[in-house]
């Protein structure tokens, strides 16, 4: 199959969240099984041309965003697994510091810069010459290309052969805008239904890709249900109206990234049957956040962008309820102004007890993961979540709240029958995140017990290798209904 994956961050070029991390593997993923795989990007500021080796393809294309004609580049590079990455460049939208916007605000010209990065993706494939089977788009940022697709270039013949994906990742970012982005994005007013672009008289980019593209999946099956049934931000009917085509389809983790075995972040490397590294990486951590070096001391790590999503407040009241406790608390995380400061000041009352940094810090992540003995995530809600299987393959064992991916990943640990990888709790039926820490606590004194709890969580396969066949399957099925699509027509 030809894929082309269209998203807005892919690790190692970009990252702001678990989007990345996705859109970094997969396509890894699919090339190995022989797929012809190729990513397309925006070309952030951040991304280091010198750094990727990235070279400019000799077309200059335009595109028209609302009556502005934007003219752009491609450039590209070949990762090592043989994919091949390209990038859209327009220094109007993309040479700036950050990549959605800064101190927890999104940039004002956001509906324009991603107008633009659809329009200017589908025009590049003319240009390449590259005629997708699938163009697999991600969150809202690429909802627009289904859209076009069955719209503007509906009888365009370069796509007849294309079917679209949409992954939604996160359901409570969707893009919506006023109705006059019809206008913006080029889109025809005759297209402004019910059943295609409008909702509640405005665009909204998610809510495109859901009624237009050939099928629809997200990172889980438990947050497939959720977002069908009363978590689905306003689009619970439309996504009813794609019942049939909605794949939940669990993300997976590079373990050629995430493995405390090569780990070149970490303090010493470890693995299951050797676990003195993980004890070295314990202390270092806490020598790192000013804390007693206690081999006695329950360590906590998170690691998060710091949204209400990810129950900050829920954390914050653990840290002052537990400040008591033989315990120490360290916080990694960049976003929300209002919850880096209610971190701050907890950090500057509990000192000695709970660190807080407020960078974006890739080694420092992996320090945590690796030095921590739990990892606190009592996320309100929860697409797939990619922390709490980094931290099982770690060691470190997961407290979380039963929502979304976080229930198909986390079990909770039975020291009676020795089964389960961590805690979960679950805040709808009023169970409480301290209470739920003390009693892992426990299990963390019990050295027989917490040993055969780590071994559990060393033993979770979410290996990309299963995934990838469910991504498989679902693009052979879109795959399929074209071709019965096309034969019909004719
Ligand atoms: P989300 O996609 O909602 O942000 P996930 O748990 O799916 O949450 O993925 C988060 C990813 O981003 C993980 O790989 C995590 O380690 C990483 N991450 C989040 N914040 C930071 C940070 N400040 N520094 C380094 N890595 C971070």
């Amino acid at each position: 199959m030809n894929i082309l994956m269209a998203a807005s961050e892919c690790v190692p070029f970009v990252k702001v969240g678990g989007l990345a991390d996705v859109v970094g593997a997969l396509p890894k993923y699919l090339a190995k099984i022989g797929h012809d795989v190729r990513i397309i990007l925006p070309k952030y500021r951040k991304i280091d041309g010198k750094k990727y080796d990235l070279r400019a393809l000799p077309y200059r294309l335009q595109v028209k965003v609302g009556s502005d004609i934007e003219r752009f580049r491609i450039k590209y590079c070949v990762t090592e697994d043989n994919v091949t990455v390209y990038f859209i460049e327009n220094m109007r939208f993309f040479d700036r510091p950050d990549v959605y916007g800064a101190d927890g605000s999104d940039y004002g010209d956001n509906r324009e810069r991603y107008i633009f990065f659809c329009r200017a993706v589908l025009e590049s494939l003319k240009a390449l010459m590259f005629r997708p089977d699938i163009i697999h788009c991600h969150d809202w940022q690429t909802g627009l290309i289904p859209a076009y697709l069955k719209t503007n270039l509906r009888n365009d013949g370069f796509f007849w052969n294309t079917s679209s994906v949409y992954t939604i990742h996160n359901i409570a970012y969707q893009g919506g805008f006023d109705a006059d982005t019809v206008v913006e994005a080029g889109f025809s007013w005759e297209d402004f239904t019910v059943d295609k672009l409008e909702f509640y008289n405005t665009l909204n980019f998610m809510k495109c890709a859901i009624a237009l593209s050939d099928a629809v999946s997200t990172v889980s099956p438990t947050y497939a249900l959720e977002i069908k049934e009363f978590n689905g931000r306003g689009m619970e009917i439309v996504l009813n109206s794609r019942k049939e085509d909605i794949y939940g389809i669990l993300n997976g983790i590079d373990y050629d990234y995430w493995n405390p075995k090569t780990d070149p972040f970490i303090s010493k490397n470890y693995s299951p049957s050797d676990l003195a590294g993980k004890k070295i990486c314990k202390a270092e951590l806490q020598k790192l956040c000013g804390f007693e070096a206690r081999e006695d001391a329950y360590l906590f790590g998170c690691v998060s962008r710091l949204d209400n999503q990810k129950g900050f407040d829920i954390i914050i009241d653990a840290l002052y309820s537990l400040s008591r406790q033989n315990m120490q608390f360290v916080i990694l995380g960049s976003g929300d102004p209002y919850i880096k400061r209610l971190l701050q000041e907890a950090a500057y009352k509990l000192k000695g007890k709970a660190a807080v940094f407020f960078d974006y810090n890739e080694p420092l992540a992996h320090k945590i993961y690796a030095g921590s003995d739990a990892y606190m995530m009592p996320s309100r809600f929860e697409p797939c979540g990619l922390s709490q299987m980094i931290a099982l393959k770690y060691g470190s064992i997961p407290i979380v709240n039963r929502a979304g991916g976080l229930s198909d990943t986390v079990e909770y640990y039975n020291h009676y029958s020795k089964k389960g990888n961590g805690f979960v709790f679950n805040i709808t039926y009023g169970e409480n995140f301290v209470q739920t820490i003390l009693k892992s606590e426990k299990i963390f004194r019990d050295k027989a017990n917490w040993n055969i709890l780590m071994q559990n969580s060393f033993a979770c396969d979410f290996s990309w290798n299963k995934s990838v066949e469910s991504y498989v399957k679902m693009y052979s099925d879109v795959i399929e209904k074209k071709r019965r699509e096309l034969l019909f027509a004719r």
